[in-house]
């Protein structure tokens, strides 16, 4: 079998039928495993005309999409690709493959029989682009060599075939100048100079005003240059010009900026990149040549047509480059309708074929057009739900398409807070978007002024070089972090993303200079400690200045359009039938126009497609009848945790001490009686905002002195009252105030010396391993039994007020099927007596979270003694890699992430061979053992889009997660379902 039929392939340029945006990395790290080794006789090179865009993997996507091209029989010059298979082996042993030399010879004595032109040599001599690519976008990758083939003769003979003298020198002094800086190590800058000062000694506005006699003086001056700072002479034999070229694309695939980008977007190493091989076309013939670029649809509106930029007598990435200002692709029209006529055809030919955005980029020799290049379009989060709304009323696409065409991960940006980007000045920077959000603050340099800026009421914006875990204390403080080096998985994005703080890294164009307590910009301005800076760290821009920040539409939109979005089964209906009920004018209310409003059409509609063809249920993570309105809001369907450790804070707090102090049963009874009406009016709450879903009530999980005072604290507040109490006893005879006021000390002594006795007496070494969860409900007579009654109380009292309460109680850390059988078995005591003394029939399903491997490896056992599983991922995660969170994450995770340990934290994305398979262990024996057990997750994975998609493929039936992350898990869910 030929080797392309085994090779796996996917690319974001692959438009179908994998989604159009690109994977997220760590989709295509897992997909994107090297093909094996191929039999002894594989080919090596592979013409434009025997490939297609599945091949990405093996012809790079810019091969693939050339060959589809050309199998549409578009404009294509015509040209070879060598595979990324010959790369890895030259990667692996040092060389080319034995018979690549062979192989190319003879797809370039094809080319030069279809031309009817020799490579550099006759008097039409052909030339050739030699173009890197791998099988994902990778900049860092070397950068294409145009008109390879030209040398000190066949310049003249390109000469007297063009007509044009200048067109031949002009096209010379690019080669030595592209070839000499990328494949012989020359220095750009040095070219680049040349250049600046024959256009001011020939008085030449742009390049293109440079006459034939300065451009070959300047090819002479180049060739110098190379002699004397490049590794050889500049090659006068064409063969080997093209030998050297594709080497050295192999070789660019382990540069430093390859590495580093790899590493950033989760790229495997050994993937290698493919060289292209194309036939020149001229772009730089003269006022009826020329070249640009174009999207087949605009991709921020979606606006179906050609946008781009056109450049007249110019070659390869003049267009791009700045180096003279372009005209719109409006401008082409006039100057060549022709031509432009046959862009907008080639451009539908494309869109209808790959169903998606695509750009282009083309060349006009003298009136022809060609196309030289195109690939799936990259876009905004806005733009990927405009432009899949779009596609799928112009029916190239159909709702499951559309939903596999956005992800969770846009419609989490779209969520943010954003710039005004119509009142943002010209950036300062542009890093990598690390951590979303936008932040304002005062640049400070190091994280001791950043801490005590903002303990002193000041927003500032944490700069260093990178960071690292002396830093913080200043990213905690911080509104917004920014560093010149490192990348995604850098120490300051992953702490940045675990706090949910706005974060650039790796602004490279930055000079950090934390000494001088200032950054130095490309372009030569300096920022001071103190100035104003603004960040956003969903684009990785970095502005001078405060930019105003607007709230999103689209997160206005889900706060407003509860009721029509989804929350509640009715609400689903609702949303599929009148997706025009809260879109229209939506955005409109939030002053960004009729853009905005069509996003949040577009969101509201592919929300509706989600929750139709989703399985999973979606439930949120909520404590309080507030954040429960929200989340029901945000189309959840019930609370899948409400944790009733906040409940016993605040005010609270002397009571739960009090229960812990107690020395007697009456007085702890006491304190439980006190407590029992503060929390069925807390589940009350919770029962009357989710009224008629299901609200699952975790019953207190955390150790008892995390409700205490600090040890530390009170150790040195009873030593100090202790020491003045002994200066008191010193001076005797003193009035009876001083008396009065000594016997109020004492009991508040006394006080604190049992308080400190307590937390002594509960000091653990390894609280989250210690007496907290159902250990605690076990231990501490009559705890458990108040929040059920407490719960069972409250869904009487709303059963009677007309309301249908629909209660779960969740019992955390159980080990052990024998721990929830006692637990429960008082559980259900406490609420027979409830339904007794009401009544009424309570039905309250009674369940555990799994969360301990123990648990999980005895699931089956467990299910007999519970209703359902909540598979807590969190302290899983925790306890299955041995992890304290707080512990690792701000501490080695960075250095681990480095190391490729793991690409992405086991916190944010679940660990899927490990944890995952442990879930997926639990969930089956459970069902085996009790085929109606409900699975449901309540960890943070609950709302992060690639776990969201593994709890669909498990089986379970619902995800809950915090409120703000529940659209992205609906969309998600309904991406699963719609096999994303
Ligand atoms: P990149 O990956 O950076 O886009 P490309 O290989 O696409 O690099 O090429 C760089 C520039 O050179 C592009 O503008 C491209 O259109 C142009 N180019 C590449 N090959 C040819 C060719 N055979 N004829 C004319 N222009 C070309
Ligand atoms: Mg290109
Ligand atoms: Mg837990």
């Amino acid at each position: 079998m030929p080797e392309t039929q085994t090779t796996p392939s996917l690319t974001p340029h692959d438009p179908s039928p994998a989604p159009a945006a690109a994977p997220s990395p760590a989709a295509a790290g897992a997909a994107l495993a090297a093909p094996p080794p191929g039999p002894a006789a594989v080919r090596h090179v592979f013409d434009f005309a025997e490939g297609h865009r599945e091949q990405a993997a093996l012809l790079g996507g810019k091969g693939a999409n050339l060959a589809e091209m050309t199998r549409l029989g578009l404009p294509v010059p015509p040209g070879f690709t060598i595979t990324t298979a010959a790369c890895r082996e030259y990667l692996r042993t040092g060389a080319e493959p034995a018979t690549l030399g062979g192989e190319v010879s003879a797809h370039l004595a094809a080319l030069e029989e279809r031309m009817g032109r020799r490579l550099g040599r006759g008097a039409a001599p052909l030339l050739v682009s030699v173009r890197s690519g791998a099988a994902v976008s990778m900049p860092g990758m070397m950068e294409t060599v145009l008109n390879v083939g030209l040398t000190d003769s066949s310049v003249h003979s390109l000469a007297a075939w063009a007509g044009d003298e200048r067109f031949a020198w002009d096209s010379y002094r690019r080669l030595i100048q592209m070839f000499g800086a990328t494949v012989l190590g020359v220095d750009s800058g040095l070219f680049e100079e040349r250049l600046s000062r024959a256009r001011r000694a020939a008085h030449a506005p742009t390049d293109a005003a440079l006459p034939a006699a300065a451009l070959r003086d300047l090819a002479g001056e180049f060739q110098e240059l190379v002699r004397a700072e490049g590794r050889r002479a500049f090659p006068q034999e064409p063969r080997e010009q093209l030998d050297l070229a594709v080497r050295a694309v192999f070789d660019s695939w382990q540069g430093e900026r390859a590495r580093l980008y790899r590493r950033q977007e989760r790229i495997p190493d050994d993937l290698g990149t493919a060289v292209t091989v194309c036939a020149m076309v001229f772009g730089n013939l003269g006022p009826d040549s020329g070249t640009g670029v174009a999207f087949t649809r605009d991709p921020a509106t979606g606006q179906r047509g050609i946008y781009g930029d056109y450049l007249q007598n110019a070659q390869g990435e003049d267009v791009v480059a700045g180096v003279r200002n372009t005209v719109p692709l409006s401008e082409l029209a006039r100057l060549d309708p022709a031509s432009h006529a046959e862009l907008r055809r080639i451009t539908a030919v494309l869109e209808n074929h790959y169903r998606d955005l695509c750009d282009v980029e083309f060349t006009i020799e003298r009136g022809r057009l060609w196309m030289l290049q195109t690939r799936v379009g990259k876009r905004t989060a806005a733009a990927a739900f405009r432009i899949a709304c779009q596609l799928l009323d112009e029916g190239l696409i159909d709702e499951r398409e559309a939903l596999r065409r956005v992800t969770g991960g846009q419609l989490a940006r779209l969520l943010f807070p954003r710039f005004d980007e119509e009142a943002a000045p010209a950036p300062l920077a542009r890093g990598i978007g690390a951590s979303p959000g936008a932040a304002v603050g005062a640049a400070v340099f190091d994280s001791a002024t950043a801490a005590q800026w903002a303990e002193a009421g000041r927003a500032v914006i944490l700069v260093r070089r990178e960071t690292s875990p002396d830093d913080l204390g200043g990213m905690l403080a911080a509104r917004g972090i920014l560093t010149s080096r490192g990348g995604k998985t850098s120490h300051a994005a992953v702490v940045a993303r675990g706090m949910g703080t706005p974060c650039v890294c790796g602004a490279e164009a930055l000079e950090v200079d934390a000494a001088n307590r200032r950054l130095t910009t490309a372009g030569g301005g300096v920022v001071r400690e103190g100035e104003v800076i603004s960040v956003d760290g969903g684009t990785g821009r970095v502005y001078r200045g405060e930019v105003p920040v607007v709230p999103s539409e689209v997160m206005e939109y889900f706060e407003r359009a509860g009721q029509a979005a989804g929350a509640g089964s009715a609400g689903r209906a609702a949303a599929s039938r009148a997706p025009q009920a809260a879109a229209p004018g939506a955005g409109a209310g939030a002053g960004a126009g009729a853009g905005a409003g069509e996003l949040v059409a577009a969101v509201h509609r592919l929300m509706g497609i989600a929750d139709r063809v989703r399985r999973l249920d979606v439930r949120a993570n909520a404590d309080t009848a507030q954040d429960a309105a929200r989340a029901r809001r945000f189309g959840a369907r019930g609370i899948g945790l409400a944790r009733t450790e906040h409940m016993f804070l605040g005010e609270r707090r002397p009571l739960v001490e009090r229960l812990i102090l107690a020395e007697t049963e009456a007085e702890r009874r006491e304190v439980l009686r006190e407590l029992l009406p503060l929390q069925r009016a807390d589940f009350t709450g919770l029962f009357e905002a989710m009224d008629g879903l299901p609200v699952t009530v975790r019953l207190l999980d955390p150790p008892l002195h995390e409700f205490l005072p600090d040890l530390t604290d009170l150790s040195v507040r009873v030593a100090l009252r202790g020491a003045r109490e002994a200066g008191h006893a010193g001076s005797a005879g003193e009035g009876a105030g001083a008396g009065d006021a000594g016997g109020a000390g004492d009991a508040a002594g006394r006080a604190d010396a049992r308080l400190l006795a307590a937390v002594r007496r509960l000091h653990e070494q390894n609280p989250m391993l210690g007496l907290r969860g159902v250990r605690l409900g076990l231990v501490v007579p009559g705890l458990f039994a108040m929040q059920v009654r407490a719960v069972a109380e409250a869904a009487a009292d709303r059963a009677l007020a007309g309301g249908t309460p629909l209660p779960e109680i969740m019992i955390p850390l159980v080990g052990t099927v024998r721990e929830l059988e006692l637990v429960r078995a008082e559980a259900e005591e406490t609420v027979a007596g409830v339904a007794r003394a009401r009544g009424l029939a309570l039905r309250i399903p009674i369940g555990t979270m799994i969360e301990l491997p123990r648990a999980a490896l005895t699931a089956g056992r467990v299910a007999t003694a519970a209703d359902f599983f909540s598979f807590g991922t969190n302290d899983l995660t925790q306890t299955v890699w041995g992890f304290s969170r707080d512990d690792v994450e701000a501490g080695f995770f960075a250095t681990y992430l480095e190391k490729g340990v793991f690409q992405v934290s086991p916190f944010e994305t679940i660990d899927v061979e490990g944890v995952g398979a442990l879930v997926e262990t639990a969930a089956r024996a459970g069902r085996a053992a009790r085929g109606d057990l409900k699975l449901g997750v309540c960890g943070e994975h609950g709302g992060d889009p690639d776990s969201v998609r593994f709890f669909h493929r498990v089986g379970l039936d619902y995800v809950s997660c915090s409120p703000f992350r529940v659209p992205v898990a609906r969309l998600e869910a309904g991406r699963a379902a719609a096999g994303a």
